[in-house]
């Protein structure tokens, strides 16, 4: 197949998602796609991050919030439970930590330089209810 650059595709071209088949795509887990080129999985779009999200499995209740609100389906997350985050396509907005529901949070934004272990050690602590 010839790929074309982005300003020579004709208006109302489609653009396979897929180099297969793609009738059982939904039973199939995102790394076990065969993705075409033309679809935006193939980029990795980690350089546009300033902050990043880092889990902490403590004190995550796997309610899937994160799951559901990512608009850019980052979270892995596999039988309802949580697994971390996909680097590659997360872009740092921040939505899985502000809907992540647990005190503390199990989702917490930090600077892209910070070591997520360094992250993980000064996590914050359980915040008292104001009365
Ligand atoms: S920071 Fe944004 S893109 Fe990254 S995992 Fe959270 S919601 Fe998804
Ligand atoms: S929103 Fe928070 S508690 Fe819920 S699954 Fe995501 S990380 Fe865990």
């Amino acid at each position: 197949m010839e790929y074309l650059g982005w300003d020579q595709v004709e208006m109302g071209a489609i653009l396979p998602s897929f180099e297969e088949e793609s009738c059982d795509i939904v039973s199939k887990k995102q790394e076990d796609r065969n993705y075409a080129k033309t679809n935006s999985y193939t980029a990795s779009v980690a350089d546009w991050r300033v902050f990043k999200p880092v889990y902490n499995r403590d004190t995550c209740i796997d309610c899937q919030n994160c799951w559901v609100f990512c608009p850019d389906t980052a979270i892995i997350s596999r039988d309802k439970k949580m697994v971390g985050i996909d680097y590659e396509h997360c872009k740092g907005c921040g939505v899985c930590a502000e809907v992540c529901p647990t005190n503390p949070k199990s989702l917490i934004m930090f600077a892209e330089t910070e070591d997520n272990e360094v992250a993980l050690a000064n996590w914050p602590e359980k915040k008292k209810k104001e009365k």
